[in-house]
């Protein structure tokens, strides 16, 4: 049997879909696991389907059996009519921000994305003479305001990178669909398992699938998903920028979906107890989880999100590098780098004060960026305890 239910079925729950989604095993020989097919040439079966390019696959770049599969999985989960695949989470944005934007064009970004779409803005986008203007992430309806005749795009992200507010999203997409604007959100936070941005009419939907789709820390892809009438617009901008994603690192992206779900409630549960314990920690002066009350948008997350992730931030009370050094550099369980979403726990020290523009960031005390695996909860928190400890000697 075939993985995708055919037309009139009932359709089937995400863990089937996670399953048997993208699965041809008939096509295969039967096996489970479509191989990672390799190749630039595909060869047409005679002159005359050469000339009029009739093929189903007419060039390595533009499609393959393996592609293809990946493509379907996400876009039956998302909900999408399509999605193009993209050689990183980075070039996910930039190839969305590209289908969407033309030179002279506005777009209104929430100040708390994802630094390298700063970059994108601030840099890129401004030598193609496209402008963009940040707002305040819990802005909800207010968005109306800053839409201006050339406003082509606003983008989310919810929660946002670092500082985990959860937007309005129903609000500024019903401002966006007013005016005639476009929107896009990068959900890869949540994934669409948590909150599916097409149910509440966001036009562009972008994934850094190097967090939980892949979820073992071994690629980088992203994924960039559209409804019907983004969509042309999307492949156009992907196939003319020629990006192409190997067929390993897709492979490698399937096998990690096939388990998302459990990975995600996991380090979901996980993530949930270590941020409780650590809510009431007198060296914690601030833990930020969207599914814990006073996380800017908590009221958001519980109205719209399934659930949560395994990526939250705390403020340790803690003055100096020194006390910070001491809390990391005694952690043994954690992993001290960038990304997140593998199984394995990490800590990252991090500070928004000096680049935030539309919003100011006061932190209470040092910020510390947690990824929860799937080590066991109370190994965990007794860790950070120990992690604690050297911190409150480090403070002398
Ligand atoms: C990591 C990340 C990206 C970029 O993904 P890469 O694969 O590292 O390029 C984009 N958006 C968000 C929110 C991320 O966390």
């Amino acid at each position: 049997m075939d993985g995708n239910p055919k037309s009139g079925k009932k359709p089937h729950k995400e863990e089937t879909r996670l399953v048997h989604g993208g699965r041809r095993p008939s096509e295969q020989y039967g096996f489970i696991n479509i191989p990672p097919y390799r190749g630039s040439t595909i060869l047409y079966a005679n002159a005359a389907d050469c000339l009029a390019m009739r093929n189903r696959f007419t060039y390595g770049r533009r499609g393959n059996p393996t592609m293809e599969a990946l493509q379907d999985l996400w876009t039956e989960l998302e909900g999408a009519a399509g999605t193009v695949v993209c050689p990183s989470g980075g070039s996910a944005v930039s190839t969305g921000f590209l289908a969407a934007l033309k030179a002279g064009d506005h777009v209104l970004v929430t100040d708390s994305t994802y630094r390298p779409t700063r970059n994108l803005c601030n840099n890129f986008l401004t030598r193609m003479n496209i402008e963009t203007t940040y707002y305040d992430p819990m802005i909800g309806g207010g968005i109306a305001e800053l839409i201006r005749p050339n406003t082509r795009l606003i983008h989310m992200e919810s929660p946002g990178s670092q500082t985990f507010e959860v937007q309005d999203v129903p609000a500024i997409v019903a401002a966006a669909k007013a005016r005639g604007v476009t929107t896009s959100i990068d959900n890869t936070w949540a994934t669409p398992l948590l909150f599916r941005p097409m149910d509440f009419g966001v036009d562009i939907v972008i994934n850094a699938a190097t967090k939980y789709p892949v979820g073992h820390s071994d690629v980088l892809i992203g994924l960039v998903s559209a409804n019907e009438k983004l969509l042309p617009d999307l492949q156009l901008a992907h196939g003319e920028l020629c990006l192409y994603v190997s067929s390993d690192d897709i492979y490698l992206t399937l096998r990690g979906l096939r388990t998302m779900k459990l990975r995600l409630r996991e380090q979901g549960a996980n993530a949930l107890k270590i941020a409780r314990h650590l809510a009431t920690h007198k060296q914690v002066k601030k833990v930020i989880h969207p599914a814990l009350p006073g996380s800017p948008g908590h009221e958001i997350f519980k109205r719209d999100f399934k659930g949560s992730s395994g990526l939250f931030a705390i403020e340790l009370d803690a003055r100096s590098d020194a006390e910070v050094i001491a809390f990391l550099d005694n952690l043994a369980l954690f992993g001290m780098g960038y990304s997140w979403g593998g199984y394995e726990s990490l800590a990252v020290p991090f500070d928004c004060t000096s680049f935030r523009t539309a919003t100011a960031y006061n932190p209470d005390g040092r910020g510390i960026r947690l990824n929860i695996g799937l080590e066991d909860p109370d190994d965990i928190i007794a860790d950070l305890e120990n992690g604690f400890a050297a911190m409150a000697k480090a403070k002398g």
